[in-house]
């Protein structure tokens, strides 16, 4: 995807970037690559893939949810910053935090932001697991890609969710998974309201945004251990 075709698309999606954004964004590009010749950052590294894969598949999220409003918005192993920090650079009306727990990542984004100009995002160099002991309950919105699945992701994301906001998981295809998550959202205090299905453009593979609310607070006793998670996730009445 050339930056016409990115562009184009966006607008399909309802984005309109200002000239400073499409700024931002060939810059980010370009740190990424050349951050990434000496700090294992992402695999891809050619321009119309960092558009596609990263930058437009970060931003199919408004197809969701209207992302003009001033959410408060977490990116749960947030890597190169996908999706949180395109998120920020299109929408600065968010208040984004970025939350991961390599430290060269979050030293990648923190040099980043600098050079983007942006001071009004925050960082968290850390687990998820722990930085829910002090943050439950505190986002509107709550996102994560490619982080692990999800009825594990579910357990460390749905606690930071606000009653009456939003987790929304950006998935590729494996449509086992989503069945697999129902008992651990539900647990959780969640309820799935939408999964838009849909094929990124240009061959980019298939997409699952998996909106889910949350409807009922999260029982005190979840998040459970990060290794009692890995090891029984929740998908039945098992503790
Ligand atoms: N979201 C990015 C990165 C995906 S790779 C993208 O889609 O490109 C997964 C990232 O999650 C890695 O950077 C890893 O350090 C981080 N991660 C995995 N488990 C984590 C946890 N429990 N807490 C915090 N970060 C975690």
């Amino acid at each position: 995807m050339n930056k016409e075709q990115f562009l184009e698309e966006l607008n399909k999606i309802g984005i309109d970037l200002t000239g400073n954004q499409l700024i931002s964004l060939n810059a980010y590009c370009e740190y990424l690559k050349e951050y990434n010749s000496h700090t294992n950052l992402t695999a891809i590294t050619e321009d119309d893939q960092i558009f596609l894969k990263h930058f437009y598949d970060s931003l199919t999220m408004v197809k969701t949810i209207d992302l003009t409003k001033n959410y408060s918005l977490i990116d749960i192993g947030t890597g190169a910053g996908f999706p949180g920090m395109v998120l920020k650079i299109v929408f600065p009306n968010l208040e984004v935090t970025l939350l991961d727990s390599n430290n060269k990542k979050i030293t990648f984004l923190k040099e980043l932001a600098k050079k983007l100009n942006i001071n009004d995002i925050k960082f968290y160099q850390g687990r998820a697991e722990d930085f829910v002991v002090n943050n439950r309950e505190k986002f509107d919105i709550v996102t994560a890609r490619a982080v692990s699945n999800l009825p594990v992701l579910s357990e460390l994301c749905l606690p930071l969710v606000k009653l009456n906001g939003y987790f929304i998981a950006l998935k590729g295809s494996n449509k086992d998974e989503i069945t697999d998550a129902e008992f651990a959202i539900k647990t959780l205090g969640g309820t799935i309201e939408n999964i838009d299905n849909f094929n990124l453009p240009y061959d980019g593979g298939e997409r699952n945004i998996i909106k889910i609310k949350k409807a009922k607070n999260t029982p005190q006793e979840y998040p459970r251990k990060y290794e009692k998670i890995i090891k029984k996730p929740l998908k039945t009445n098992q503790k």
